[in-house]
C-alpha cells in the first residue's frame, strides 16, 4: 500500500482573488512506504506548496490527500497526520525552540502527550540517529548549520514519523553540512525504514534517490529513477534545470566505477574528492 497517495490534487493561493496563484495543478502521485525520493524543480514550481498538502499544512483546493489512507481533510486525524509525516524545513536557526539540545528534542513529544520515560529513550535515539549523542547538554545556537539541521531532523524523529519530508533543508548548508544531513537521511531511509522525500535544489543530492520527481509550473514533468531523468539534459535545461558540469563528471566517473562523491558541484570540490581517493 502506498504510504501518500495524492489524487488529482491541484492548489491554488488567494483563490478567487485577483492575485490568485495556481501553485499545484493536478497531481496525481503515490509514494510507495520505505522508499527514497528526491523531488526537484526551480524556484516557485510547487515544491513547498506540495510538501506542505503532505502533512495537511494545507488542504488541497481540488482532489484529495491521503496518508495510510486517512485523507487530510478529515480534521479529527489531523494529529495522527502530522505525527506519521514530519517536515524538516530550510533554516536551521527557525527550528531551533529550547536552549538546550535535550530540551529541543523532547519539544515535540512532549506536546503530544507522550510520557516522561518513553520521551528520554526517544531523546537518545533520535540523537543517536543523527549522530549528536555527545551533544545532548550543548546549545543549539552554537552549532554549525550541519548539525543544527541534524538536531531539526532528531527533533521530528522524536516524534516517531513514517514519513520524513527534507523542504530544502540542505539549501543554507556547506558541502560538509550537506553530506552530514544526507548521510543521516539515507541512514535512517535504510536502517529504520523511514520513507524520505528530499526536496532539493541540488541534483547531485537527487543521485542517490531511488525515486526522482521532477515539478515544473506546479505540475509533475518527469518521475523516474534519477539517471533515466539526467539523461534528459535538453529537456531538463529548458525547465531552467541542470545538472553541474561538475557533479556531471563525477557522475560518469562512477558510473565508471571509480568510488567518488558524487555531491560535488564545485572544481574545488571535485578536486578535493579526487585528491581523496588518491
Ligand atoms: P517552490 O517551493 O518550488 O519554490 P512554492 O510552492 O513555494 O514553490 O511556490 C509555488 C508558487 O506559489 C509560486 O508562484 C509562489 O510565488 C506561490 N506561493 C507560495 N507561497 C505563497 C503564498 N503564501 N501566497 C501566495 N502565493 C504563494
Ligand atoms: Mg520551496
Amino acid at each position: 500500500m502506498p504510504i501518500i497517495q495524492l489524487q488529482n490534487v491541484s492548489y491554488t493561493y488567494n483563490a478567487g482573488s485577483r492575485d490568485k496563484v495556481e501553485a499545484v495543478k493536478d497531481v496525481t502521485l503515490q509514494i510507495e512506504e520505505g522508499s527514497f525520493v528526491a523531488l526537484v524543480g526551480h524556484n516557485g514550481s510547487g515544491k513547498s506548496t506540495l510538501a506542505k498538502l503532505l502533512n495537511g499544512l494545507l488542504l488541497p483546493t481540488s482532489g484529495s490527500v491521503s496518508v495510510y489512507g486517512i485523507d487530510t481533510k478529515r480534521s479529527e486525524s489531523i494529529y495522527e497526520i502530522r505525527k506519521n509525516v514530519g517536515m524538516v524545513f530550510q533554516n536551521p536557526d527557525n527550528q531551533m525552540i529550547a536552549s538546550i539540545v535535550e530540551d529541543d528534542i523532547a519539544f515535540g513529544p512532549e506536546n503530544l502527550g507522550v510520557e516522561r520515560e518513553e520521551i528520554i529513550r526517544r531523546v537518545d535515539w533520535a540523537l543517536e540517529k543523527v549522530g549528536m549523542s555527545e551533544h545532548k547538554k550543548g546549545t543549539p545556537f552554537k552549532m554549525s548549520g550541519g548539525q543544527k539541521q541534524r538536531l531539526a531532523i532528531a527533533g521530528v524523529l522524536a516524534i516517531k514519523p513514517r514519513v520524513l519530508v527534507l523542504d530544502e533543508s540542505t539549501a543554507m548548508l556547506d558541502p560538509r553540512g550537506r553530506r552530514e544531513v544526507m548521510q543521516v537521511a539515507k541512514e535512517l531511509n535504510r536502517q529504520e525504514g523511514i520513507t524520505v522525500i528530499n526536496i532539493t535544489h541540488y541534483m547531485d543530492e537527487a543521485l542517490g534517490a531511488d525515486r526522482l520527481i521532477v515539478m515544473n509550473e506546479g505540475k509533475i514533468v518527469l518521475d523516474d529513477t534519477p539517471s533515466k531523468v539526467f539523461a534528459q539534459h535538453e529537456y531538463l535545461k529548458s525547465i531552467k534545470l541542470s545538472v553541474p558540469p561538475v557533479t556531471a563528471l563525477a557522475v560518469r566517473l562512477a558510473e565508471q566505477g571509480v568510488p567518488i562523491d558524487t555531491a560535488v558541484t564545485t572544481k574545488e570540490e571535485l578536486v578535493e574528492e579526487l585528491c581523496r581517493l588518491l
